[in-house]
């Protein structure tokens, strides 16, 4: 590390105690950025970095609600405003009992450089709540999250802040929060992304996670002369991000062999069709079950518990071409990383944000991998997003194909900026480096253009 990382490092950390998510984030963006920091001096004497660091505002609220038993149940809410500079905030929400605040500040680092990255102007945010959804009823879930949009619903709006979903939050939170919020404020806009096809959403925003980082990961492979093609795809979680990677690498002529949840994983060695796809859509989305029915149901899969006793994840562990974690941070550690490289893994490309500990990052750049970090790869949910609130200000719809050809168009310029932004500070082929750098310099100059605020 060098001396100007490691004081800028100390500070930030002796600022924001006990958030490793956090500190992980920025010191993989600090890393990339100090070349761009030398050349451009502009950028530390307005403290540039310094302050992208520090939200702009954190909401923090508590969450009361009753259970079917008639018990009151008490969450925390969270709103980090991370930085306004390009655009309205704009970020996911989380439910899942390990989110805290320093969890959302990571998130909510990585999205103001992801929807830079988009082309599109959207500031970036993020929030959520460490209520868990799993076994509650929707009964349950719809009272949690009218409570939590009663309070949220004086900090957002459509030109102020623009929810969407992430872990845990899907169509029918999205639904019981919008709806919320509508009667709250009494006005129909477009204040949250992910909506309803009947009620102002956009056709493909959600497959639109999944789709973009399959198309990043064909846009990597195409400066290799090589496409998906009969490749071996190794895919974790198997929510809404997993889902649909799993149905675009099918639609590029790939073969995913295994999904994943907090209880483990399924390896399915003659590969996951679209009929079996449409068995985890209806399992995860309807039914609410886990990963393991799959293997009671298709003969050719095995499941495989988690096993805290193990110090890697087998479902990396696997001879394969490629690998798409889609579920959580930090869920491929250096013996993972070191796994995928042995088995011939020659592309990553992270639907999920930061999925990789550091040590893998850095193995994946040095062994040069195909490696698509999630603030680039997976952006095109966000894209998306932002081609809904599109939508919504025109009051139109797009088709299909439309919004789809859009998000490709996004996707390829994503990959395009990551290559050029690291070809120009000399780390080639880079995309970490590329990523951080290209998103970095427009919210810069604009920070700089709009004093200090
Ligand atoms: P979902 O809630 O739909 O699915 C999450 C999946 O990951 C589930 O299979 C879940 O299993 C598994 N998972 C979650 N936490 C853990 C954990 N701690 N350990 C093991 N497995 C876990 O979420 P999404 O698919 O929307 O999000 C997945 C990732 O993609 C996240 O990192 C998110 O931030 C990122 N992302 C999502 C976007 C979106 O548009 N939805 C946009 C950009 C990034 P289980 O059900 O058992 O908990």
């Amino acid at each position: 590390m060098s001396r100007f990382v490691d004081e800028f490092m100390a500070e930030l950390t002796a600022k924001n105690p006990g958030e490793p998510e956090f500190h992980q984030a920025v010191m993989e963006v600090a890393e990339a950025l100090e070349p761009v920091l030398d050349k451009n001096p502009q950028y530390r004497k307005a403290k540039v970095l310094e302050r992208l660091a520090e939200p702009e505002r954190v909401i923090m609220f508590r969450v009361p609600w009753v259970d079917d038993k008639g018990e009151i149940q008490i969450n925390k809410g969270y709103r980090v405003q991370m930085n306004s500079a390009i655009g309205p905030y704009k970020g996911g929400l989380r439910l899942h009992p390990s989110v805290y605040l320093g969890l959302l500040k990571f998130l909510a680092f990585e999205q103001v450089l992801k929807n830079s990255l988009t082309t599109l102007p959207m500031g970036g945010s993020k929030g959520g709540s460490n209520f868990d959804p799993k076994g509650k009823s929707d009964a349950e879930v719809m009272r949690f999250c009218q409570s939590f949009m009663t309070e949220l619903c004086r900090h957002v709006g459509q030109f102020t802040d623009v929810p969407a979903g992430d872990i845990g939050v899907g169509g029918r939170e999205i639904g019981f929060m919008f709806g919320q919020y509508k009667r709250v404020r009494n006005e129909f806009v477009g204040v949250f992304t992910g909506k309803g096809l009947n009620w102002g959403g956009s056709l493909i925003r959600p497959e639109a996670t999944g789709y973009g980082a399959v198309y990043f990961a064909a846009e990597m492979l195409a400066t290799r002369r090589e496409t998906l093609e009969g490749k071996t795809c190794l895919v974790s979680g198997s929510g809404n991000v997993a889902q649909y990677a799993t149905e675009k690498i099918l639609d590029l002529g790939g073969k995913p062999v295994t999904l994943s949840d907090s209880s483990g994983y399924i390896y399915d060695e003659a590969g996951i069709d679209r009929a079996k796809l449409a068995f985890v859509l209806e399992l995860k989305n309807v039914k609410r079950g886990r990963i393991s029915e799959y293997a009671d149901k298709f003969k050719s899969a095995v499941f495989t518990a988690c096993d805290d006793g193990k110090d890697f994840n087998p479902l990396w562990d696997h001879k394969a071409d490629c690998a798409f974690p889609c579920a959580t941070q930090n869920e491929i550690n250096a013996k993972d990383a070191q796994n995928l490289v042995e088995n011939g893994v020659h592309v990553v490309c992270e639907g999920a944000n930061m999925p990789t500990v550091p040590e893998g990052v850095e193995l994946f750049v040095e062994k040069k991998l195909l490696y698509g970090p999630g603030k680039a790869a997976n952006a095109g949910g966000v894209a998306t997003s932002g081609l809904e609130m599109s939508q919504n200000s025109l009051r139109l719809n797009w088709t299909r194909e439309e919004v789809d050809a859009r998000l490709r168009g996004i996707m390829k310029a994503i990959h395009k900026q990551c290559i050029n932004a690291s070809a120009a500070y000399g780390f080639e082929g880079n995309y970490v480096a590329g990523a951080n750098i290209a998103g970095f310099l427009k919210v810069a100059d604009s920070m700089l253009d709009q004093g200090v605020v």
